[in-house]
């Protein structure tokens, strides 16, 4: 399996490493990073300067174009520890696959798979003590790419940085989700960048997404952009319902929606577990429908952070539906389960997800 040549990649040990001063029983998710950090230029077209180096601030030009047109884009991923102490990544070649379908949209050069891997495996080997061997503890992975020529005339950067940072993360707490149907602003909208992982994407999603907060609502179900009728995401997570015995979600087909590697992984589990798929446009009216006739019995996102985040209640213009009591929801229990033991080498991997080093 492991048959990636090394990249050629320059390594800068720090002194001394952070990690007994890092309290693992109070992590607060992307604040604290471990010691070392990845780093890549893009210059007269090709990658070079391959380097591992402690994890520390860089120099960047006041012009470095990301900081003006936001051409930005990033990953996100895990790794774990099984029971004999070795780390796997999940999927991560799809990560590879999505950071270049993020980039061609956004008009940037693609990494080569073989530079991705190796890079974040080299990181991960330096770092390998930062990788949590706790149950619900993980190494989150952050790859990203931004323009950083010096140049404010709007065209493609002919210059880039390719790094990678990580940081330990605890448990997901399971506070209650709920979330309130949007109909005024928007995530994505088709011919633009919803499928990409923009960094463009979070911005625009801040200000609604605050609104909702403050209504107490921990997310958005964003709908899509020209009538507000159809379901498209659930905050930074694909979503999903159970209407009967039915698991729908919206299709990626036009591009607005995230093809989340999660989303995938459940909907394949789901399948072989013989439940029906539909992936499909899926209109707020008949989830609204369902959950008032009691065929909604399960709503949950999908995505890396939390692998599968239940939803408590769901509104739409300020009727409260909520959703059956989460124990009792066998589907989501079930296959939020077998992922979590797929990533953590608890069963056996049959679909080849687990990359292991
Ligand atoms: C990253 C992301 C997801 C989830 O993708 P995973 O590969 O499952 O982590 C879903 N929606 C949006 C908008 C995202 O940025």
């Amino acid at each position: 399996m492991n048959t990636i040549s090394k990249t050629k990649i320059q390594i800068e040990k720090i002194k001394e490493s952070k990690l007994p001063l890092v309290n693992f029983k109070n992590l607060q998710f992307g604040k604290i990073f471990s010691d070392h950090m990845f780093m890549a230029d893009y210059k007269n077209g090709e990658w070079q300067n391959l380097k591992i180096l402690p994890f520390a601030p860089i120099e960047l030009s006041p012009s470095c174009a990301a900081l003006h047109y936001g051409q930005a884009i990033f990953e996100g991923m895990k790794a774990y520890k099984n029971n004999k102490n070795e780390i796997m990544l999940f999927r991560p070649f799809a990560n590879a696959k999505r950071i270049n379908s993020s980039a061609k949209r956004l008009c940037m050069p693609e990494i080569p798979e073989e530079l991705f891997i190796d890079a974040i495996k080299q990181l991960v080997k330096i770092d390998a003590d930062w990788v949590p061997a706790l149950e619900g503890y993980s190494l989150y992975i952050r790859p990203f790419l931004f323009a950083s020529e010096e140049l404010l005339g709007v065209r493609p950067s002919e210059e880039y940085k390719f790094m990678i940072i990580t940081c330990p993360v605890g448990a997901y707490y399971n506070e209650e989700v709920h979330v309130k149907i949007e109909t005024e602003f928007s995530r994505a909208s088709e011919g633009g960048v919803g499928f990409a992982k923009a960094a463009g994407n979070y911005a625009t999603a801040l200000y609604p997404a605050k609104l909702g907060q403050d209504q107490g609502y921990k997310q958005l179900v964003w709908t899509d952009a020209k009538e507000h009728k159809y379901i498209e995401e659930s905050g930074t997570m694909n979503v999903m319902f159970q209407i009967g015995d039915t698991l729908v979600t919206p299709s990626t087909e036009l591009k607005t929606i995230l093809a989340g590697i999660t989303r995938d992984s459940v909907l394949t589990l789901a399948r072989e577990l013989g439940i029906k798929v539909e992936e499909r446009r899926v209109s707020v009216e008949e989830v609204i429908a369902a959950a008032r006739n009691g065929q909604l019995k399960d709503a949950f996102g999908t995505g890396t952070a939390a692998t599968l985040a239940q939803i408590s209640s769901i509104t739409f213009n300020n009727e409260r539906f909520t959703l059956p009591a989460i124990e009792t929801r066998k589907l989501s229990n079930e296959i939020g389960k077998l992922i979590q033991d797929i990533k953590r080498g608890r069963v056996a991997d049959t679909h080849d997800w687990v990359y292991q080093f």
